[in-house]
């Protein structure tokens, strides 16, 4: 019998998943998938990425952990390319190689003050409140009347929603612990979202628009003179018309106050950070739209300025990848050069997600994109492309084993997981929330190898 196509995916967040799940549902190819990530749990943005009051968007994870379950599926956590294994040894040892590593860099504002204490990246809040390792010892200034969120993104809007939020309602989620405690101690009373183009430009989704008031138990403030009459509604896209029309109703009615209230305001950039050691405050410009050569409408300073008091100022303004070392990669999109996943210029190699087409679209958006690859790479198969390994060079998932645990009793393998999310689920139903999320490498490790937790 022909011995299965063997094909590495490197990341294990939603990309990477709907690949291995695409792979492994083609009947007429006999494939062996193995995943490998660089934490210690899989998932990616599903349990870093998605806020802790979005459970049903999180509830993805169980398509994932059927896919988990195949017995051609072997996941192998804590193991980070370009630390533990290299490009070379991966392809020395599998048919083809495909990268799903997203884009977990942030993008900078390019503005004097960035700088300063009190000035800080979402994509770091965000991994902050989710229990992601790299974030876990982070501190921010809750300590503040005012934060301002710069960027009409869902993610501008994940960070406010969790500072107005009521800290009972968080409690009742898989939020980070560290996260909650700090929470409850926040003098933040108001959040200013900021957007630098107009009402009709904002890149929200109308649930997630839609959902605040009932989410934070207050209203949300809009100068009912940016929403009431936008100019040419007739031309946005029905996204757009939609947003506007929550945007009105907002507008419209002063809705009880809860105990932290939400300011969206737009047509305001942010200008310049000004303190002494940390924010004090954000100096603000007031645009208007004007309609470039090529039809988009860009942000046109007026020369008006606006001065926001604050010690909080989180910048969501997108992600960003980074460069896969010996990949092509274009700087300007932050994304791996390829051609329908194929990475250009390289054998066996193949993207998808965020790394091959940048960071937009939902969860479900990886899917369509996974196929995409999958059908790149099994086509490329087929027509002798892509060529795969001689017997000789065959590695058996005993040989992936034994090379990945030799000398290092830390990987992560899916049975470990399984110990690691049993652990956070049990915690979590003894407290009436979904999981309590173990947050320090450490102790996940612990968990993942059946040994004690040390209390530090
Ligand atoms: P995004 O949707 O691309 O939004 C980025 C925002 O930042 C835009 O409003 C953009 O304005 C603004 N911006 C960019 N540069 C700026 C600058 N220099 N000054 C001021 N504003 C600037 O990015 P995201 O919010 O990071 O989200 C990433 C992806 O994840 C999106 O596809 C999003 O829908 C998805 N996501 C989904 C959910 C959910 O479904 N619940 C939650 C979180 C994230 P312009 O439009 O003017 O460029």
């Amino acid at each position: 019998m022909k011995p299965p196509l063997t094909v590495a995916i490197v990341g294990s967040g939603p990309a990477g998943f709907y690949a291995a799940g695409a792979l492994l549902s083609r009947d007429e190819f006999d494939v062996r998938v193995d995943m490998y990530e660089r934490l210690p749990t899989p998932w990616g943005l599903v349990r870093f990425g998605v806020a802790p009051d979005h459970p049903q968007i999180k509830s993805v994870s169980s398509v994932f952990a059927k896919t988990a379950s195949h017995d051609a599926f072997h996941f192998y956590g804590n193991v980070e390319l370009g630390r533990d294994v290299t490009r070379e040894e991966l392809l020395d040892r599998y048919d083809a190689v495909l990268y799903a590593v997203g884009a977990r860099a942030d993008r900078s504002l390019g503005i004097p003050g960035e700088h300063l204490d009190g000035s800080v990246a979402a994509v770091d809040f965000v991994g902050w409140y989710n229990g992601h390792p790299d974030y876990a010892d982070h501190e921010f200034n809750l300590q503040t009347k005012r934060a301002v969120v710069i960027g009409n993104g869902n993610v501008a809007l994940d960070v406010a929603r969790i500072l107005c939020s009521p800290t009972e309602r968080l409690a009742t989620t898989d939020i980070a612990d560290h996260a909650l405690a700090a929470l409850r101690h926040s003098s933040i009373e108001e959040v200013v979202v900021l957007g630098r183009r107009g009402p009709g430009q904002a890149a929200f989704t109308t649930l997630e628009l839609r959902e605040l008031p009932e989410f934070t138990e207050s209203g949300v403030d809009v100068d009912p003179e940016q929403v009431l009459e936008a100019p040419d509604e007739a031309t946005l896209p029905k996204l757009a018309r939609r947003n506007l029309a929550v945007l009105r109703d907002y507008a419209r009615s002063p809705a009880p106050r809860g105990a932290r209230r939400m300011v969206l305001r737009f047509l305001r950039s942010p200008i310049e950070l000004r303190g002494t050691d940390r924010v004090e405050d954000l100096v603000v410009g007031v645009n208007e739209l004007r309609t470039t050569d090529d039809g988009r409408l860009m942000a046109a300073d007026t020369g008006l300025r606006e001065i926001i008091e604050t010690g909080l100022v989180l910048r969501a303004v997108g992600y960003r990848g980074l460069p896969v070392a010996g990949l092509p990669f274009d700087n300007d999109r932050g994304v791996v050069t390829n051609d329908g996943g194929r990475v250009r210029d390289a054998e066996r190699e193949y993207v998808t997600g965020w790394i091959k087409r940048g960071p937009t679209g939902i969860i479900g958006t990886n899917k369509k994109d996974a196929v995409e690859t999958v059908a790149t790479l099994l086509s490329d198969l087929s027509t002798g492309r892509l060529i795969r390994h001689s017997e000789g060079l065959r590695h058996a998932h005993a040989d992936i084993t034994a090379w990945l645990t030799d000398g290092r009793k830390d990987v992560v393998t899916e049975e470990c997981w399984q110990r690691i999310d049993a652990f956070e689920r049990d915690a979590g139903s003894i407290v009436g929330r979904p999981r309590v999320k173990l947050c320090q490498t450490s102790k996940l490790l612990a968990v993942a190898h059946g040994r004690e937790i040390e209390s530090q």
